[in-house]
């Protein structure tokens, strides 16, 4: 994914600069500094918007990773808890990487802070600590509401959506259920987890619970396992929880919640879902989760 995008911006960038320097050329050769101007400004303001993106976040990576952020994930994220200092590093530099391309908003009268705004980026880091290839699709806009809401965005006592994911605009998240995704770490349920695994799945332009931006190998045993899983959710045998029997897109995320969550649990229970979501997020988090050993088998 970062080889394509980087393939596509060189190829935008040589595109530009060869429409942009023919009509200089052409400017120059036939005597006409109005369209030499024209053209010159187009190339100015096109080259801005081009490296806009990739300056700021160029700049943003070289700042070293604020403390108290480090405290943040610390304090609340179980997951970075567990990994040595070189992993930890590789984590902190995902969470900035997404605090600098993504834009945050707090709507319906949410103050953003920082703990809003890194355990979110934590969730996203976590799905792709296993895979440091990966990057995040496309820059979208991150909406934190307060708690709840409804299919009209009305925050409010009918509510009952905790987050939301759309094509390839905002990621929607309740600021409440943000906090306790983290402050409960072993009840398989993360919406930023779940909402981040959304995103990696529509990569591909498609929710369809098959993160084909991921690579062949790493899907394949997923998407193997997807239709027995379902039977089995449908059937209420499975540890996923019935909302995942809502269709494959949300079997994914619901399953994505369970495996980061509920690591040992589902070894155990069941090892051919763990094993394909662990091929497909290249990582085991019921080896990392020594330091606190079957919290989430418990139940
Ligand atoms: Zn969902």
């Amino acid at each position: 994914m970062r080889r394509a995008s980087a393939l596509l911006f060189g190829t935008q960038i040589v595109l530009g600069l060869i429409a942009a320097g023919g009509l200089v050329y052409v400017g120059v050769e036939r005597e006409r500094p109005m369209l030499f101007a024209f053209a010159a400004a187009v190339l100015a303001v096109w080259l801005v918007i081009a490296l806009r993106r990739p300056l700021r976040l160029r700049r943003a990576m070289r700042q070293p990773f604020p403390e108290d952020h480090r405290r943040i994930l610390e304090h609340r994220v179980q997951f970075y808890r567990n990994l040595d200092d070189e992993q930890r590093t590789r984590f902190e530099r995902n969470v900035q990487r997404f605090l600098a391309e993504y834009r945050f908003q707090g709507v319906a009268g949410v103050t953003l802070d920082d703990t809003l705004r890194v355990l979110t980026a934590a969730g996203a880091a976590m799905l792709v600590h296993g895979r440091p290839e990966w990057r995040y699709p496309a820059v979208r806009d991150v909406l934190i509401y307060p708690d709840r809401f409804d299919d009209s965005y009305e925050v409010g006592a009918k509510g009952d959506v905790l987050g939301m994911v759309h094509g390839q605009g905002p990621v929607l998240l309740s600021a409440k259920a943000l906090r306790r995704g983290f402050s409960n770490e072993n009840d398989g349920m993360n919406v930023a987890l779940h909402e981040m695994a959304h995103v990696i799945d529509m990569a591909d332009g498609i929710a369809d619970g098959v993160p084909d931006s991921l690579g062949a190998y790493a899907i394949a045993p997923w998407v193997e396992h997807m239709r027995p899983e379902m039977t089995r959710v449908k059937k209420h045998r499975s540890m996923l929880r019935d909302y995942a029997g809502t269709n494959s897109a949300e079997l994914f995320a619901v399953a994505t919640e369970a495996f980061f969550e509920r690591p040992h649990k589902m070894k155990h229970k069941e090892p051919e879902l763990y094993e394909a979501l662990a091929q497909l997020y290249g990582l085991d988090p019921g080896s990392m989760c020594v330091r606190d050993p079957g919290r989430d088998a418990a139940d």
